[in-house]
């Protein structure tokens, strides 16, 4: 097309295939890359996701001016920056005066939003163009979904396996199952030794950055000590290679375990890769497909690990699209307490709960089950508002971007969708975290123990939630079955549960000061 592009190129499109780049000639293209503090502070984010997205920016863009690109780059000190990517735009418009912008769908409805005007703001042409990074576009979700009573994931993954042709033997899935996630729930034992997940010495630039985020973001949740995350497309291929080789073949098996002091397992920590377009999702699960095929990983594995990107990732990519904006309000459960302090200082003599934080603050990372069964989980049994807990799990991971983290907080952990994600809702007792990690052993709470000071406050909290949300989920076949063990119980003992929860949750200190927004 003849005339002078704009192609902005947001933090985390950081792809050299992206769909606005392709067709396009470099004389006649200006990329534009805006380090805009609206979206380093609209949310206090942990200082090392903020050094991950502006180092790998940067990087990005230089190796784009390497490849004969003209960059216009606007960093986040930059005397005139606006602050804001609409600003940006029209301060570039002004620039380079160009005769269109050409540009790729964000991954949040408040940008899209924002992209949505800029055409008649700046009275120019502008495209918008299907994220097709993503296997599933938001148009066959929405066509997928269309009609159906129930959005079961595995249905979805199913298609999307069919789709892509990933593990498929003819028409069928490879190995005769389509899921294998029974073998993956081993409890932690002697066998487990991870190799360590690879980390990226920070260069330069990245020092520099993080220099800047230490000063720009003082007042941030985080640490900046351990920052190694790849922010290159061949750091996130190393740790693409290390993870197959090395920690794939055991994915499968111990994805549910937890253990104290030990942060990484078998996981492959490449959410942030994938998630900024440093690594393309599909090509991660043909590389673990090979290794299957090439007889050095399980079928479990890697099934398990192929599910979690085509299955899970592309399905709450979907489900972010569909029910937006309704699902940052949402609120089925009707919860409406503080989320507690302990969840920034750490400070809570609940092991399992200060282990997962202490993680968080110094990685920017907890594990799914972490995240799901320990973190999430408290916050469902303890009532704690729904918005009050995404802002915080959108604020301490480095992997966080509303589109992924709000439908795995709202729907799967909180149940805050009325169960369109989630038939049953994640609560589970201490008995489930004792099996699956060895934090108990050394809490000063006694898994055992039901009721009473000492007992495990999941114990409590637990039956708590169960008894206030009687009326919801006593019809729900997958969880009737609780019931009946309730009724079954004297009263004297219903009540000590119950009398021990309340007494639990008045002891709960609401976070100070917002942590999260200003
Ligand atoms: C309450 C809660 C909040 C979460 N918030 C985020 C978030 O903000 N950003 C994010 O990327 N993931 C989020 N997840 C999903 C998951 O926990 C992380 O993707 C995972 O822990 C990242 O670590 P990993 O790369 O080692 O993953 P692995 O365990 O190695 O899994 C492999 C890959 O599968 C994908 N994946 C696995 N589970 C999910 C899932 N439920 N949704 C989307 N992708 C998935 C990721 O790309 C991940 O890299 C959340 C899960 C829960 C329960
Ligand atoms: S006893 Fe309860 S609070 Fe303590 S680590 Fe176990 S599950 Fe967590």
């Amino acid at each position: 097309m003849a005339g002078k592009t704009l192609v902005p190129i947001l933090g985390d499109q950081l792809t050299r295939t992206l769909a606005s780049l392709r067709g396009q000639t470099k004389a006649d293209t200006v990329v534009l890359m805006m380090e805009v503090r609206d979206e380093t502070t609209y949310v206090k984010h942990h200082k090392q996701k903020i050094a991950l997205i502006l180092s790998a920016m940067r990087h990005f863009a230089a190796k784009l001016e390497k490849a004969g690109w003209q960059v216009d780059y606007v960093k986040l000190t930059d005397k005139d920056n606006t602050g804001s990517f609409s600003g940006e735009v029209e301060r570039a418009v002004k620039r380079h005066s160009p005769d269109r912008i050409r540009v790729v769908e964000p991954g949040e409805l408040r940008v899209r939003e924002m992209m949505d005007a800029w055409a008649d703001d700046f009275d120019i042409d502008v495209e918008i163009l299907p994220d097709d990074r993503f296997v599933c576009s938001i148009v066959d979700f929405r066509n997928w979904a269309d009609g159906r009573n129930s959005l079961l994931m595995e249905s979805f993954y199913r298609d999307m396996r069919r789709r892509t042709g990933l593990l498929m033997y003819g028409d069928g899935p490879e190995g005769g199952e389509w899921n294998y996630d029974k073998q993956n729930r081993a409890s932690p034992d002697e066998d487990m030794d991870p190799s360590p997940t690879p980390r990226f010495e920070p260069d330069n630039m990245t020092c520099e950055v993080i220099e800047m985020v230490q000063s720009e973001c003082a007042d941030h949740f985080g640490d900046l000590d351990r920052f190694g995350w790849p922010v290159t497309s061949d750091q996130a291929d190393e740790a693409l290679d290390a993870f197959i080789a090395e920690r794939l073949p055991e994915f499968g098996k111990y994805q549910d375990a937890m253990v104290h002091g030990q942060d990484d397992l078998y996981h492959s920590l490449l959410s942030t890769s994938i998630n900024l377009g440093l690594l393309d999702p599909l090509d991660c699960c043909r590389r673990a497909e090979q290794a299957y095929h090439a007889g050095d990983a399980p079928l479990n594995a890697v099934e398990g690990f192929i599910r979690q990107i085509i299955g899970w990732r592309e399905y709450v990519r979907g489900i972010y699209w569909l029910d937006m904006p309704t699902l940052r309000s949402a609120n089925a459960l009707q919860a409406r307490r503080a989320l507690p302090e302990f969840y920034w200082t750490g400070e809570t003599d609940m092991r399992c709960i200060a282990d997962c934080v202490r993680s968080t603050r110094e990685n920017a990372h907890a594990h799914h089950i972490q995240r799901l069964m320990v973190l999430g989980n408290f916050a469902l049994i303890a009532g704690i508002e729904p918005q009050q807990v995404e802002d915080w799990f959108l604020v301490v991971y480095a992997d966080a971007y509303e589109w992924v983290e709000l439908p795995n907080v709202a729907a799967m952990a909180l149940w805050a969708d009325k169960g369109r994600l989630a038939s049953k809702p994640y609560a589970a007792s201490g008995n489930y975290i004792n099996k699956m990690s060895d934090y108990c052993g050394d809490c000063r709470y006694t898994v055992s123990k039901k009721t009473g000071e000492d007992s495990c406050p999941f114990n409590s909290l637990y039956w708590h939630f169960m008894d206030r949300h009687r009326t919801l989920f006593e019809k729900n076949r997958r969880i009737s079955r609780v019931y009946s063990n309730w009724d079954r119980m004297d009263a004297d003992k219903r009540k000590a549960y119950l009398d021990t929860a309340e007494v639990f949750l008045k002891s709960l200190k609401p976070a100070g000061k917002t942590w999260a927004r200003d």
